[in-house]
């Protein structure tokens, strides 16, 4: 018997110890454990290459996190032999023994939860925060899976006439090919990895080349707690050599990538191509971007809308698929929601995530640092700059939280997802003219609407076109097992991770008939 999940619960960074805890964490980290080699993982055995992918955190370009071994499409071909030897026993081991390794890498995270967390504060330039409620995704997903593992193992009930037994089960597919963003280079990934593996199938894991340091540590604490070789291969290297070879090889059965559009839809091409040799119908889960609006009616709270604004633009500097991008405000109140959210902007602590109090940090790395400035000048062409609107990259890839008003909705501000701090304000002349301008866009993730009125309610839940609407707050933060999360549209294929349909995605339905 396990007992029923429950979310991990966040840190309280406001009480001293657990903030002494963290710099503990914090100094174990930078003293003892930055700047090492990790090999790739290949059947259950480490591989090291001469070839390397540098970490470097992204607020201190000098600081090297780590250098990880790089594959070429030689070990990528060793890989996917491994997994597909591997995938004849593990796809036969009980579902139960597969949960238990969950349930054991989840304990060994929950036993090194800071040390995690600061790894990500230094890996992906996360805040505190934000770096804790990665680390506690992690623990989520493996214990949700975990769980909705033992609920479906047995499959669904169908009848049976008396001359026959019927069955209806679940079995894995094959080797699936994880590919994981650097956004949530910890929870994703995992939530990614261990999907596909409950389930009784192989995985070759290509993570984000920006944060491969936390992969190679979730590889080992999944190793220790059972995954036998070839169960879990660790493979980073580039999209354009070893993720397209994987991508294309006809003995991959499925695909899992989260990242942005553009990759997601030519793997999805890609994918549909049937190779020589190749037997199925590949499948494909995309979780891909988001230019996602919180919405503001006439009659809301005001305090609450601009803090819903700023939080959902400006937590881990926008970086989020979910991340709000647009505020659509209501013509009466939207001067006053404006000045609110520029004031509280202003207000925000940022730069290096040196204590629990920086709010927001650096972008990734370069090129997230030019886009995003690129943006910023667009910007100033097609509103009025209110916040923000600098960048410095001297040391680290630091850009001000960025505000822009009076944009029109077709604006390229309030179309492209720019994955940086920056939010764009449009005015709306009623609630209708507010649902138009947030439906108009090619994605579907997420979205908010902040009103006290309980028709407006009921029309957003039938007309503002989202995976995951919420009301009264903003738009980011969806928690494993309560707001299941994925989007309609451009935004992916909205399989929902964290949600009770999410495993059987990873696997077939058998029907069989025994004659009595
Ligand atoms: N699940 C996260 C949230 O609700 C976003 C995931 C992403 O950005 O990829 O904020």
């Amino acid at each position: 018997m396990v007992v029923p999940y429950k979310h991990e619960p966040f840190t309280d960074f406001s009480v001293k110890e657990n903030r002494e805890a963290f710099e503990e964490a914090l100094k174990k980290v930078e003293k003892e454990l930055l700047g090492k080699d990790y090999d790739l993982i290949i059947n259950g055995e480490y591989v090291s290459t001469d070839d390397k992918i540098v970490s470097y955190n992204p607020a201190n370009k000098e600081e090297v996190i780590g250098r990880v071994s790089k594959a070429n499409q030689e070990l990528a071909e060793k890989a996917m032999q491994s997994a597909d030897k591997a995938f004849e026993t593990w796809r036969k081991v009980d579902p139960e023994e597969r949960a238990n390794v969950l349930f054991r890498a989840a304990a060994e995270i929950r036993r090194r939860k800071h040390e995690f967390s600061a790894l990500l504060v230094k890996e992906a330039g996360k805040p505190w925060k934000e770096a804790d409620a990665d680390t506690a995704e992690a623990i989520d997903f493996l214990e949700y899976y975990g769980r909705q593992m033992l609920e479906i193992k047995d499959g669904k009930q169908i009848q049976s006439r008396p001359i026959e037994h019927n069955q209806y089960k679940y079995i894995p597919l094959g080797v699936g090919i994880t590919i994981s963003p650097w956004n949530f280079p910890f929870a994703i990934m995992a939530g990614t990895t261990v999907a596909p593996i409950v389930t009784g199938n192989t995985v070759i894991l290509k993570p984000a080349s920006a944060t491969p340091v936390v992969a190679a540590w979730f590889a080992d604490v999944m190793l220790k707690a059972g995954t036998p070789a070839g169960v879990l291969n660790y493979l980073p290297g580039s999209g354009s050599e070893v993720g397209d070879y994987l991508v294309d090889h006809p003995r991959t059965r499925f695909i899992s990538f989260t990242g942005s559009r553009d990759v997601g839809t030519r793997i999805w091409e890609r994918a549909a191509k049937i190779q020589d040799g190749q037997k199925w119908l590949k499948r494909v889960i995309v979780e891909m971007g988001g230019k996602d609006t919180v919405c503001v009616d006439a009659d809301a709270d005001l305090d609450l809308a601009a803090q819903s604004i700023v939080y959902s633009a400006f937590g881990f500097a926008g970086q989020k698929c979910s991340a709000g991008s647009r505020a659509v405000v209501h013509q009466d109140i939207y001067d006053e929601v404006l000045d609110r959210a520029v004031k509280l902007t202003n207000e925000l602590v940022t730069g290096e995530t040196k204590d629990a109090d920086v709010y927001m940090g650096p972008v990734i790395d370069k090129g997230a640092y030019d886009k995003i400035m690129d943006y910023i000048e667009i910007g100033k062409e097609e509103g009025r700059l209110m916040a923000g609107g600098e960048g410095d990259d001297s040391k680290g890839y630091f850009i001000k939280p960025t505000i822009f008003a009076d944009l029109d909705p077709k604006a390229r501000l309030m179309q492209e997802e720019i994955f940086g701090p920056v939010v764009a304000f449009s005015k709306a002349r009623d609630f209708d003219h507010m649902l138009e301008i947030a439906n108009n866009t090619e994605y579907g993730l997420t979205g908010a609407l902040l009103t006290n009125d309980r028709d407006k309610i009921k029309r957003a839940k039938e007309d503002f076109h989202v995976g995951n609407l919420y009301f009264n707050r903003g738009c980011t933060g969806a928690i494993v097992g309560y707001q299941p999360f994925g989007g309609f549209n451009m935004s992916g294929t909205d399989s929902k991770a964290g949600g009770p349909d999410y495993l059987v995605q990873h696997m077939q339905p058998k029907t069989t008939s025994e004659g009595l």
